[in-house]
């Protein structure tokens, strides 16, 4: 259910870009030009992607679940990405700011797609991928800045976001009777897609324009705040950044390395408000820390460098596997999702099919049901195959572990925590570490 041409919207509106060396300059010509794969980054919401997850930058404090993408949901996502992109721009590295542009592109491109535009559209399907991707283009578009200041530019964007929900449900409206036939004719629908593929790329065009001129305006003279994060290898995923975070507000960034054993990254603050901050880092397979207060003043930079410990037992790839960080809703477990039904999910960690993974879990509260469920990727018609599950025994401590080998196809992992209580009432510790041989340790 995704806007086919999202890459070629992207790159379309890049292409008119005024000034494209300037922002080049200052983000780097890489950088800027990725924002072609960043803006996929809400189709890939709780995935692992190597250097980073897709949600260090989907969940934010003001968004800190994953919104849904058509209207009239999508709406509520446009203030708060955009606020966030244009304090990356000011305040964080080049890599982390363009990677952050991706949520806001994607949420404007995916509420041009006719099936989006249109509350419970029929044909969603045909009616966002029967479009040419090499037909979209918008050469010779001036695109223009939406508002002088924060408030002004995020009143424009709303403005231009009603212009262009309009402009594409006024092409649904248009195709619907074309994809309701027996046996549609793709080509007569094409053209009046491309329609609002183009004018998709003229509105990001315009928001691109907008916050690059906003958050790029040259000011600074707040305050800095940088240093090192020295962490336990991840296994496997050893590449991975590392969040750091000054906890109750909306600042937030990723630690950055190159490979290596045991992990060194660096991370960096620009144009902070002068005050009063603490600060917490952490990478999974470690456990977070907390440092601060420190006090920021302006025009000066403060270094604080942290040391992550390994997660007991290590190399637990399992994200918040106490669940007792929650930086973006103080009353939720970060990466953690409870269903009506009471049942606690953890967010699902990358395996290597057939390979051996140690399972296990301490809890408070034995009683509690804990399972382990591998995952497979979506079979070739797009259905996904039964779950691996498999049930944790515990013994009367609460404790217990098992070795489980991850099935063919096998992917991902998530923990399931059967429990309407909250999560660190029922729960010391849960994890999947891979599994070197030998027998099971640590208990
Ligand atoms: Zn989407």
């Amino acid at each position: 259910m995704a806007w086919g041409p999202h890459q070629t919207i992207t790159r379309a509106a890049l292409d008119v870009l005024p000034e494209r060396e300037r922002w080049e300059g200052v983000l780097g010509a890489k950088n800027l030009g990725a924002l072609t794969n960043y803006c996929l980054l809400p189709d890939l919401r709780g995935k692992d992607l190597g250097a980073f997850y897709a949600d260090d930058y989907l969940l934010i404090r003001e968004m800190p679940m994953h919104v849904g993408h058509t209207m009239p949901t999508v709406e509520t996502a446009f203030g708060p990405y955009f606020r966030r992109a244009l304090q990356a721009l000011r305040t964080e590295t080049p890599e982390n700011a363009c990677r952050q542009l991706g949520p806001l592109v994607h949420f404007v491109e995916d509420v041009g797609a006719p099936p989006h535009a249109k509350e419970k559209c029929p044909h969603h399907k045909e009616l966002e991928n029967w479009v040419r991707g090499d037909q979209i283009g918008i050469s010779g578009y001036r695109p223009r800045v939406l508002g002088s200041d924060d408030d002004a530019a995020l009143a424009g964007l709303l403005r231009r976001i009603k212009g262009l929900v309009e402009f594409s449900k006024a092409r649904a409206d248009r195709a619907l009777p074309l994809v309701s036939v027996p046996e549609p004719d793709q080509a007569k629908v094409e053209p009046i897609l491309l329609e609002s593929a183009n004018e998709s790329a003229r509105v990001t065009a315009d928001v691109l324009l907008t916050v690059l001129t906003l958050g790029l305006d040259g000011r600074s003279g707040g305050a800095g705040l940088g240093g090192t994060v020295t962490a336990a290898e991840f296994p496997g995923r050893n590449e991975h950044g590392a969040r750091v975070v000054l906890l109750d507000t909306d600042y937030a960034t990723l630690a950055t390395a190159a490979k290596g054993a045991g992990w060194r990254g660096q991370y960096e603050f620009r144009d902070l408000p002068a005050g009063s901050y603490r600060v917490l880092a952490y990478r999974t397979a470690s456990q977070f820390q907390i440092l601060g207060p420190i006090t920021l003043g302006q025009g000066r930079r403060v270094e604080l460098n942290f040391d992550l410990k390994p997660t007991e037992p290590a190399g637990n790839i399992i994200e918040n596997p106490d669940g007792c960080l929650s930086y973006l809703d103080p009353v939720a477990p970060d990466r953690w999702k409870q269903a009506a039904g009471g049942v606690w999910t953890s967010t699902a960690a990358w395996v290597k099919p057939g390979e051996r993974y140690r399972c296990g879990a301490a809890l408070k509260d034995p009683g509690t049901r804990v399972s382990f469920r591998f995952e497979a990727r979506p079979a070739k018609d797009g259905k996904s195959p039964e779950p691996q599950i498999c049930p944790l025994t515990l013994d009367g401590a609460g404790k217990g572990e098992v070795i489980v080998q991850a099935g063919d196809q096998r992917i991902s992992v998530a923990v399931v925590v059967e429990s309407t209580q909250s999560l660190t009432s029922v729960i010391d510790r849960v994890w999947v570490v891979p599994a070197t041989g030998g027998p099971p340790v640590g208990l």
